[in-house]
Formats: C-alpha cells, sequence, structure tokens
C-alpha cells in the first residue's frame, strides 16, 4: 500500500506536537466529547486553539484561493486533503505540511471518522458531487462547508441537512459575500431600510467561457448537465438571487425568466445566459441577469429615498461600493479566510452558520423556479 493510501502514524510532525499540546488544553471539551453517542458517529470535539479542516478536490477554487485563505484564519488550520490525485498530494503534503495519515483519496474517504484532527470537510467538487460527499461527511460525524451552490436540486438539499441534523453536526455553505464587508453594508442599507424601502434591483453576474476554454477541465464539467445540476445561473447567477435575498431580507413569491443562446454548439446541455425577475412580498421587484458569454459584475438598488451599489460586486476582492450620497470607504478582506473563521466560532459557540443549510435550499428553490418558468416559456412560477 503507498503512503498515499495507508493510514500509518509516522513520527509526530512540529504542528501535530503543538496539536498534542493544544489538545490537552482543552482537555474538559475532548472528555465531554467522548461521551459515547448510541447509533451515530460522535461528532468532533473542536481542538483547543484551531478548528480542522480538510479540503476534499483539490481543484482551481480549493488551490487558488481555500488553501491560501487558510494560511490566513486565525480559528483554523489546513489539516488534511481528499484528493484522487497522487502527485497532488505529494504537492499539498509538502507546501502544507499534510502528514501522510490525514490524506485521503475516494475510495478511503469514510476513514476520516477516525481522524480527530479533522472537525469539518470542506467540499470543493464539482456541483452533482456536493450531496454525496456532505452526506458521507456528516456520517463520518465531520461537521461539513459544501460549497454553492449546495447542490443540484431542492431534494439533495434537504436530504442534506436531514444528514447533518442526524449526525448532530454544522453545515455551512461557502456563501464567502456574506463575510465581505461591502456586502455586509448593503444587507443593512437594505433590511434596515436606511434610503426607505428598496423598490427595484438590478443584479447580475456572468464570465465568459471562451470557445478554447471548454476543453479546460474545470470548464468542461460544468458544461455537462449532470456534473453541474445547470449552466451560469447554477454557477453563478446564484450571487445575483444571493444578492436580491440578503438585500430585501426577504424571500422572493415568485419568479419569470427568459433564456438566450448564442453558442448552441457549446451550450447543448445547459444555461448559457438567463434573465429573470424576482418578486418579493413587499413590492421589491428584482432585475436579475447571468451568463457565460460576457463578463459584468454588479448589485444595485434603488429605494424611495436614494440608491446603492457595488461594482465589481462579486469578486474575490475589489469590491467598490457607492450610495447617492458617495463612495462606500470601506476596505477589502479575505472573504474566504473570514467565511472560515466564522464557522470556527459557530463549532465552539454550539451555534447555526449564518450560511447555513437552509439558506443553500432556499436559493435551490428560486433556481427551481427560474428554470421552470424558462420551461414556462416565461411563465410566472411561484417559489418554494
Ligand atoms: P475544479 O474543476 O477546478 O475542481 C474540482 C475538483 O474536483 C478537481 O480537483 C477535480 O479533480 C475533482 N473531481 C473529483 N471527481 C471529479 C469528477 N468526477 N469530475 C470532475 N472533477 C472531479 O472546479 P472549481 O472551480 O474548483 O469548483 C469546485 C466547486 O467550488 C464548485 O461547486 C464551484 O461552484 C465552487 N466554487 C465556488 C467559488 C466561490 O467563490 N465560493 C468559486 C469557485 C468555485
Amino acid at each position: 500500500m503507498s503512503s498515499f493510501q495507508s493510514q500509518q502514524i509516522d513520527a509526530p510532525t512540529r504542528r501535530q506536537f503543538l496539536k498534542t499540546l493544544s489538545r490537552g488544553a482543552g482537555g474538559a471539551a475532548l472528555a465531554a466529547s467522548a461521551a459515547p453517542l448510541v447509533g451515530r458517529a460522535a461528532p468532533p470535539a473542536p481542538h483547543a486553539e484551531t478548528i480542522g479542516i480538510a479540503l476534499v478536490g483539490l481543484g482551481n477554487y480549493a488551490t487558488g484561493q481555500l488553501a491560501p485563505a487558510l494560511q490566513e484564519t486565525t480559528k483554523c488550520e489546513l489539516t488534511g486533503i481528499v484528493t484522487g490525485t497522487p502527485s497532488k498530494a505529494e504537492t499539498w503534503k509538502q507546501k502544507y505540511e499534510i502528514p501522510d495519515e490525514n490524506v485521503y483519496n475516494y475510495e478511503t474517504f469514510d476513514r476520516i471518522v477516525d481522524n480527530d484532527e479533522i472537525d469539518v470537510i470542506y467540499v470543493v467538487l464539482p456541483n452533482s458531487m456536493h450531496a454525496e460527499y456532505t452526506i458521507r461527511a456528516a456520517e463520518a460525524g465531520k461537521h461539513v462547508i459544501c460549497e454553492k451552490p449546495m447542490a443540484t436540486s431542492v431534494q439533495e438539499c434537504k436530504d442534506m441537512i436531514d444528514a447533518c441534523d442526524t449526525a448532530g453536526v454544522k453545515l455551512s455553505i461557502g456563501y464567502r459575500l456574506h463575510f465581505e464587508p461591502h456586502h455586509q453594508r448593503v444587507m443593512t442599507l437594505g433590511q434596515e431600510e436606511v434610503f426607505g424601502p428598496v423598490t427595484v434591483m438590478q443584479n447580475g453576474f456572468g464570465f465568459r467561457i471562451s470557445d478554447s476554454a471548454t476543453d479546460e477541465p474545470h470548464i468542461e464539467w460544468r458544461l455537462d448537465k449532470e456534473m453541474a445540476g445547470g449552466g451560469a445561473l447554477m454557477d453563478v447567477g446564484i450571487y445575483a438571487i444571493q444578492g436580491a435575498r440578503y438585500v430585501t431580507g426577504e424571500e422572493p413569491v415568485a419568479v419569470t425568466a427568459q433564456e438566450y443562446k448564442t453558442r448552441p454548439e457549446v451550450f447543448s446541455e445547459v444555461d448559457e445566459t438567463l434573465f429573470f425577475q424576482l418578486e418579493f412580498p413587499s413590492g421589491t421587484v428584482v432585475d436579475g441577469s447571468t451568463t457565460y458569454n460576457g463578463n459584468y459584475n454588479r448589485l444595485y438598488a434603488t429605494a424611495r429615498d436614494g440608491w446603492f451599489e457595488i461594482s465589481p460586486s462579486y469578486g474575490y476582492g475589489g469590491q467598490k461600493g457607492r450610495t447617492h450620497e458617495g463612495p462606500m470607504e470601506i476596505e477589502t478582506v479575505n472573504q474566504q479566510a473570514r467565511q472560515m473563521d466564522a464557522f470556527a466560532e459557530c463549532i465552539r459557540q454550539d451555534r447555526p452558520s449564518r450560511v447555513s443549510g437552509e439558506e443553500g435550499l432556499r436559493d435551490l428553490q428560486v433556481i427551481e423556479a427560474i428554470y421552470d418558468s424558462v420551461a414556462a416559456d416565461g411563465a410566472r412560477v411561484p417559489v418554494g
């Protein structure tokens, strides 16, 4: 058996030694968690100083954003990885000092149940794999962060929530913008009606998939309906839906939607461009859009007595906010580091994540209604 597959224990590394010390300091918490739970895995006892996170799927987002962000967290630590590619495992082990026994592949994944250095499994796989790995992580007694979209259907979201509830573990969705200060500001401006009630919003997020990029692994699965669940809407349109929901603080009651394809040969299975309109109970109307055929990125809200916007809005950084009174003077932050540290706090304080499974489920309800409207030639479809 290769070291990649094995669970052998090597001589302790410096980090393991420090963790052993910190576990000693957290002995009371550990002792409490060691009480047997009948019929299910015991939820993990957090390490005394840091929450150990294992990333599942070492693709673009995990490599380019999450692993670097983990180095900037104060309450989390990258303690494990799950990958089907042995060469990636070697690179990550060296770069992030991950010991052999914390490296898993998709066959050995369930053995994580025995690893007390891993408190949280972070699922960063193609969308169709989110439900399976979230449920398996919960069954291994681990808390879960699952990337957006939470799953490819409402039913899968419900199954994931149930699995986490049954296992007594927490579930959080990778909605990083809830931890970004410009977005936090527009939540306040909208929900507290600082400029009066929001009347109309325009939210859009899209990027162009070039014809030459369609064979790239991280694009290939995005064009496959079974793997992705849908196209631009599932991938990036979801941010426009989120923006509308957290600015209004309400759930949309109905949608209408229209689809356009300029390259049907590329987007034979998934949507390329969608326009959608969301109706909110207190009267706000949202003009939403998403595409794989151009780069745009904006949240705009007009209210009774003014307006506010973030443009660019939805990226990993570089947010620029303005209101009718002038620019928002706010610094950008490492969103993912804040997101993971916030989840670590939820685990320690035993409270739900603000970006819970229910939050992910509500977006899937809106997404399903939008696809239903397209299928019904733009008819008005109630949500949920
Ligand atoms: P990616 O293709 O770069 O990475 C996917 C990983 O899954 C790869 O390491 C791949 O090897 C692995 N994998 C395992 N089984 C696979 C299979 N059968 N087919 C294809 N890949 C397989 O994709 P990504 O851009 O990193 O996206 C991963 C997830 O993260 C998606 O759900 C995406 O929506 C989400 N994401 C979120 C953000 C964000 O800002 N929150 C940004 C990018 C991606």
